[in-house]
């Protein structure tokens, strides 16, 4: 019997040492579970302050969380969209945003496509007109996709202020001209004598004065150009061109220059046979290919050469190069050459006059085709190439 108890005992005390053990654990596992609810609450919290919209998609494009800044740029209440798939909301984001949802889309659906480094921003309007940047990124914990985050920045201010800028250039720009026509049309009266005959220095000093109108009538031209584009007063009248019509005429425009100015060049033209017509506004086709073609004679010691080349690329697009064998590129400078302002350092630039607008236009006037432009160049002193695409004409356009 006492054995028995004995037994009983034992068992009753190894008990209470597992009891002790199990709360002890419970007790741990509890706090663990406090804290990681104390570290959610407050990166939540912290998600909730932020000015920046922040919207949180899981794997499978549910919608799981999104904050206070996200509602109100977004404009749209919480519990509507809350855990409710993306796909569901295609018309509170409106058109602006489908590339925005594709490519979330597109991650959930392949987690595979997504490259490390990819990101995706763009700017959206949204459908009461204002406007909001959106960042996407990827979750990714060890290879496992999780989600995405979409940061939105309510970017109206910035815009108008911007496109407010650029107006105020524009005018500017725009008054400039009247003064600046007169002065120079005087300049050309004095110059052809018709104030009375002049000593050599004081024509000397008037063609110092007519150089430099010169200059000054380029850069207001450059920045009432680019200020309107910007501003968004440029509208551009599309029709069907032929493409090697503009660049004769632009090269036999530059072949008289270049007798005029004794800086003898090389000029050529080379289309493929039946060169598709594209899709342009005359007049700013021409001012493109002006551009790229006047580059490449200024930057281009005499006796150079400068090829224009028209290709069709795969039925729906044409090709224009413009070879030269000039001054050529650098590396560093070819990331900046399309910035605005931005000039190179080779003797032959700084000896041109020029604004550093040019290709900033170019390249705006390029993308309001929907083309794209390029340019290769194997670094100084080896010529450069400036490539761009147009569509080509279709029919029924
Ligand atoms: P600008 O000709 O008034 O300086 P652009 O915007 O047309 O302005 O060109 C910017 C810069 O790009 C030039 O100053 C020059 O350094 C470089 N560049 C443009 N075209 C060429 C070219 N064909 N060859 C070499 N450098 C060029």
């Amino acid at each position: 019997m006492v054995k028995a108890i004995a037994g009983q005992v034992a068992i009753a005390i190894n008990n209470a040492h597992l009891y002790e053990l199990i709360r002890d654990q419970a007790e741990r596992l509890g706090g663990m579970l406090r804290k990681e609810q104390e570290e959610a609450s407050r990166s939540q919290a912290i998600l909730e302050a932020v000015a920046d919209g922040v919207v949180v998609t899981g794997p499978d494009n549910e919608i799981t969380f999104l904050n206070n800044s996200a509602t109100s740029i977004l404009g749209f209440a919480t519990e509507n969209i809350l855990h409710q798939t993306l796909d569901a909301f295609g018309g509170i984001f409106g058109k602006a945003a489908s590339t925005w949802m594709q490519t979330i889309n597109d991650w959930s659906n392949d987690p595979a496509s997504y490259q490390p480094g990819d990101s995706y921003a763009e700017q959206l309007e949204l459908e009461d007109g204002r406007i909001a940047l959106v960042h996407l990124a990827p979750v990714i914990l060890q290879n496992d996709f999780l989600g995405t985050v979409s940061i939105f920045r309510d970017i109206t201010h910035e815009v108008e202020v911007d496109r407010l800028k650029s107006e105020f250039v524009a005018t500017v720009s725009h008054e400039l001209r009247t003064p600046m026509t007169s002065i120079r049309g005087y300049v050309d009266i004095l110059l052809m004598g018709a104030a009375g005959a002049m000593n050599e220095n004081q024509v000397h000093f008037l063609q110092i004065v007519k150089n430099n109108t010169e200059r000054l009538n380029i850069l207001v031209n450059d920045l009432l150009d680019i200020s309107r584009i910007e501003a968004g007063r440029i509208t551009l009248s599309p029709q069907s061109l032929d493409l090697r019509d503009v660049a004769e005429d632009v090269l036999a425009d530059i072949l008289r220059r270049s007798e005029e100015e004794n800086k003898p060049m090389a000029f050529s033209l080379e289309t493929t046979k039946n060169l598709p017509r594209v899709l342009g506004d005359a007049e700013r086709i021409r001012q493109v290919l002006g551009n790229l073609i006047d580059n490449a004679y200024h930057y281009t010691p005499e006796n150079g050469q400068v090829t224009v080349n028209i290709s069709a690329t795969n039925g729906s697009l044409v090709r224009v190069d413009v070879k030269d064998s000039g001054v050529g590129i650098s590396q560093e400078d070819q990331e900046r050459i399309f910035d605005r302002f931005y000039r190179g350092e080779d003797p032959l630039v700084l000896a041109t006059p020029g604004t550093g607008l040019g290709l900033a236009i170019v390249k705006q006037l390029i993308e309001m085709h929907h083309g794209k432009i390029w340019l290769e160049s194997g670094g100084e002193g080896k010529g450069s190439t400036f490539s761009f695409t147009l569509p080509a004409y279709k029919k029924d356009e």
